[in-house]
């Protein structure tokens, strides 16, 4: 048969997919925008128009002509017209955005959502609910922003057993200590620049303190292992306590310190920890600089895959949203039972192992000391290791310091992999040694091999 050239067309603008938006805020705006901007590229991927038939926002955002669309300023109103196929929430926040959700469902719509703590702290409910409607509740822009990293793992590996996960899933912190290594800066100042800059809110607590990447870690492991979103389990620690002589020390050693979303199934449980870690400076994840965003899956047949793209700001959120109306909009008329499962185990197959404790989790360490300038130190500090069974892998005296911290000696030691609660153990001792000075500081260390 021969090929013909048939011109290229745009679906009809019958009978389009009906969409209201809640929410006309950074990610809102960009992506009323996006809709319209490639709007025919869209129809010609789905087969039919998207039109955003009503929006709801407390107020206008003057990057938006929103004067074809109904504005509504009670934003449940939008919740009301019955035409509407599906709800895109966009306000964020887990208390009017959850009644938002749980209402649309109710009303049998579809919902596409950016918010990771929404469905991080109530995903469970959400999905149940959205089960039971018969409805889809699509959350790419949940995680790492414009990255495809939930479709990634939920479909395009969806053959493998998928061992851990390991991101840098929020831009400001990374853009914090990618400045305290490129220029030696301290971490207080660099977090003032970064609000200055707009990386980082007026109240950075959810970003330095890992909050953010605990939401979004929590639903990397949900569907990377198929296990119920637990936020309430996620150890968390944030890059507050990061020196600027951490950093320096830590690339002395061949190693960068980023902030890690790491999920890990082991034999006993899932690993479920955001803290800072020390990652060899060969990796390239090592090397993801700035506000952008990485995550590293290692899964048993395809080995390591690597995802990385922008994590934030307006219209890459707004690529990760569209492309979920873009999913939802094909799915309308199938059959409820056959669609990609939220969570990307079937419902009934979750399953429940547990989370592992931080003091359970085994991993290499990184421990700065500050000592007197006394003989013996270093060999009494190997001596306490010794005892709980903790091999040192490499070890660093410094000169005495002068200036602030004068007169002491920083000793820092690399370490082999332990139980933390031999570690923890360890650290209790060496601190109450009179040669040591201050609080011992300890980083975990993972080589991310792919094992
Ligand atoms: P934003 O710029 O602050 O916009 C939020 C919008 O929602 C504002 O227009 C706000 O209206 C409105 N809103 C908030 N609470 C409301 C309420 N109770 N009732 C009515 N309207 C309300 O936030 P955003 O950056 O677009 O973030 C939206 C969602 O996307 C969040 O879940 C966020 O986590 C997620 N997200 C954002 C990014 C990003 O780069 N920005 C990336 C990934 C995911 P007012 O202006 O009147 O307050």
């Amino acid at each position: 048969m021969p090929v013909t050239n048939k011109q290229e067309q745009t679906p009809s603008a019958d009978n389009p997919v009906r969409v209201g938006i809640i929410g006309l805020g950074t990610v809102g705006g960009s992506v009323y925008t996006l809709l319209l901007d490639n709007a025919s590229e869209i129809a010609r991927r789905v087969g039919r128009f998207i039109e955003v038939v009503q929006v709801g926002a407390r107020r206008d955002n003057p990057d938006c002509k929103t004067d074809n669309v109904v504005v509504s300023r009670d934003i449940f109103d939008v919740l009301d017209n019955d035409s509407i196929d599906i709800i895109v929430e966009l306000i964020g926040g887990t208390t009017t955005a959850r009644d938002v959700v749980m209402q649309a469902i109710e009303k049998g719509k579809h919902v596409v959502t950016a918010n990771k703590a929404l469905i991080a702290e109530h995903g469970n409910e959400i999905f149940a609910a959205a089960q039971k409607k018969g409805v889809t509740v699509a959350f790419e822009a949940a995680v790492a922003g414009g990255i495809p990293i939930i479709k990634s793992i939920r479909e395009g590996l969806s053959g493998n057993r998928i061992q851990w996960v390991a991101g840098i899933i929020n831009g400001t912190g990374n853009f914090i200590l990618t400045e305290m290594r490129d220029k030696g800066r301290a971490f207080a100042d660099v977090l003032k620049e970064a609000q200055a800059l707009g990386y980082a809110e007026a109240d950075p607590t959810f970003d330095v303190e890992g909050i953010d990447a605990a939401h979004k870690l929590t639903i990397i492991a949900s569907i990377a292992f198929g296990v119920p979103l637990q936020f309430d389990k996620v150890y968390t620690e944030g890059i507050t306590r990061i020196t600027a002589e951490d950093v320096s020390y830590a690339e002395q050693f061949g190693y960068r310190i980023k902030h890690l979303g790491i999920t890990r199934k082991t034999d006993v449980g899932v690993e479920l920890r955001v803290h800072p870690t020390l990652i060899p400076d060969t990796r390239l994840i090592a090397n993801v600089d700035g506000v952008m965003n990485a995550v590293l899956v290692q899964a048993d047949k395809v080995g390591p895959t690597l995802y990385y793209g922008a994590g934030a700001g307006g219209d890459p959120t707004a690529s990760a949203v569209v492309a979920d109306i873009i999913d939802v909009a094909r799915v309308l008329t199938s059959d409820p039972d056959n669609r990609v499962p939220h969570l990307a185990f079937q419902p009934d197959a979750l399953s429940s192992t547990p989370i592992l404790a931080i003091e359970d989790v085994k991993t290499a360490f990184y421990l700065r000391l500050s000592a007197l300038p006394r003989p013996g130190v270093l060999a009494k500090v190997a001596s306490i290791l010794s005892d709980y069974g903790i091999n040192i892998e490499a070890v660093m005296q410094k000169e005495l310091k002068q200036g602030g911290g004068a007169g002491r000696i920083p000793i820092v030691l690399l370490t082999q992999p332990i139980i933390e609660k031999g570690m923890n153990a360890a650290i209790e001792k060496i601190a109450a040694l009179e040669e040591i000075v201050e609080p011992v500081m300890r980083i975990r260390l993972e080589t991310l091999n792919n094992d």
